[in-house]
């Protein structure tokens, strides 16, 4: 459910280089930082895997050019056994971003958009973004939000200016709320806010939690219990390559106590539900 895009074919980036040294030394790792569409295909069809695939247009928040969604999602037509992209737009563009998000659902097909509060500057919350969550729900897609914290501006003064708070799921409660047709993910375990995260899917039926992000080796032990639980129908594995790799993140799931029940609904089953593709059948 959580796979970025971190480069494009004319060999421009997602983020400044500040911000991608920054963020490769927060995560560590030996792995290409920054896979284009192709490098995606090759990496997942050789595990026998899915992915839903996106950028972040954070062109106002980070001031930096975003990679274009339609190109992303043209690439990846030809990859479509094992590809899934999604759309992103910059909610602070207002109406462009809904004219946008429109035409990437209507003419591109995208099931989905990834938003990052704390990179697009933005509070969920804000009446000011409700015309774009009701385009959203009327289109019939996933809103996919970050939350918690991020290694993106880790380390640096001001955190490079990002602001952590937008992406407490508390936020996201209102917009569930008020668009209770509007699936959304919260991403990643929320930490600091994993309780408010998991009281939120357990009241909102239209909110889901990816466990990307993190090793599970780092679940906070309520999460695990949930998983296991109540919300065994609200969980979805991610693993927010190129940051954590599918291949880690599998072998510290394994360490983990995850009843064998569980593991068919988080590993594909709940994807596919909330995605609506059948066995067989990818973008
Ligand atoms: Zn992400």
């Amino acid at each position: 459910m959580h796979t970025h895009v971190e480069a494009d074919h004319h060999g421009h980036l997602s983020l400044d280089q500040e911000l991608m040294d920054a963020s490769a030394a927060y995560f560590r790792g030996e792995h290409n930082r920054t896979p284009t569409v192709d490098d995606l295909a090759a990496y997942y069809r050789a595990r026998d895997m899915a992915a839903v695939i996106f950028t972040v247009d954070a062109g106002t928040g980070l001031d930096h050019p975003p990679l274009s969604s339609e190109e992303i999602v043209e690439r990846a037509a030809a990859h479509n056994d094992v590809l899934i992209p999604f759309g992103s737009v910059d909610p602070r563009r207002g109406e462009a971003a809904v004219r946008q998000a429109r035409r990437l659902v209507e003419e591109y097909g995208v099931k989905g958009f990834k938003f990052h509060p704390g990179l697009q500057a933005f509070a969920p919350d804000d009446p000011e973004f409700r015309p774009l969550w009701a385009a959203l729900e009327e289109l019939g897609t996933v809103a996919l939000f970050h939350t918690g914290q991020t290694g993106i501006g880790a380390g640096l003064p001001g955190g490079r200016g990002i602001k952590l708070r937008y992406s407490d799921p508390l936020l996201l409660d209102d917009v569930a709320a008020e668009f209770p047709g509007l699936t959304i993910v919260m991403a990643h375990p929320a930490v600091p806010w994993v309780d408010t995260q998991i009281s939120v899917a357990t009241h909102k039926a239209n909110v889901y939690i990816d466990l990307s992000g993190w090793s599970p080796k780092y679940f906070p032990p309520q999460l695990v219990r949930q998983l296991n639980g109540p919300l065994r129908h609200k969980v979805l594995f991610g693993s927010d390559f190129p940051v954590i790799t599918p291949d880690r993140w599998f072998a510290d799931l394994a360490k983990l106590e995850i009843k064998d029940e569980v593991k068919p609904l988080l590993l594909k089953e709940n994807a596919l539900r909330l995605l609506g593709l059948r066995t067989g059948e990818a973008a």
